[in-house]
């Protein structure tokens, strides 16, 4: 069985392909996409198989809109919020020092730093717990939101001016040398461009759930795009 990738034809090596779940990756341009009807015996072309709903979502039909809610929240967040605890504790406790002494300027400004980190960890940390990503797909545009706490990513796009979208994999490497992995969920604009929609979803049926609802709810036709690389 020869498995092709639909966004660049290039031929998958059988080490990235899930058989399990019909998902494979293009290690070329790093497309993630579903392969059934690649599979011999089945038929309508280009069609992909319809991924179950992954846990954290929600789909619901609200007036003409189709909206699709992803929540952020994973098991995790708890060992973040502890290291937040102790690191913002840390802080408070030294600036409490520091003020009622009268210290020195330089323990004031020394931890500056830290309180910066401390800051950013604990808002990133707050955003997982409560945030959702809200895809609304009208008639005649596409938005996403990133709520309540604000977070960049926010888009807009007019139905006219989508192509296709597609689904890759991101690569990120942390300290200590191994790779993970993450997902998302792109738009292929008229003219070329490509726009994140979803970004950072951990798992590739995620990203098809997506790309899948929005597509099937927008009408548009699932077919390769040539040339896109
Ligand atoms: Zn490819």
């Amino acid at each position: 069985m020869k498995i092709e990738c639909p966004h660049c034809r290039g031929e998958i090596p059988s080490g990235d392909i899930n058989i399990q779940t019909c998902i494979a990756k293009c290690a070329r341009c790093s497309a993630v996409f579903g392969f059934a009807e690649q599979v011999p015996g089945s038929q309508a072309p280009y069609r992909k198989p319809q991924v179950d709903m992954p846990a954290k979502f929600s789909v619901t039909q609200d007036g003409s809109d189709l909206l699709l809610v992803y929540r952020w929240f994973s098991l995790g967040l708890f060992a973040l919020l502890f290291f937040c605890v102790f690191w913002d504790g840390f802080l408070v406790f030294w600036y409490a020092m520091a003020f009622s002494k009268k210290a020195p300027l330089l323990m004031v400004l020394f931890p500056l730093g830290h309180l910066g980190v401390g800051v950013f960890l604990t808002y990133v940390t707050a955003a997982g717990f409560v945030n959702r990503t809200f895809v609304r797909a009208g008639t005649d545009r596409l938005s996403i939101r990133h709520l309540p706490l604000p977070w960049p990513g926010q888009r807009e796009i007019s139905r006219t001016e989508i192509e296709q979208l597609f689904c890759s994999e991101k690569i990120g490497r942390t300290r200590n040398g191994s790779s993970t992995a993450s997902y998302q969920v792109e738009a292929l604009l008229r003219g070329g461009k490509r726009v994140k929609l979803v970004s950072g979803l951990d798992k590739p049926e995620q990203a098809l759930f997506i790309e899948q609802k929005i597509e099937s709810y927008l009408g548009i036709a699932d077919r390769p795009v040539a040339g896109e690389m």
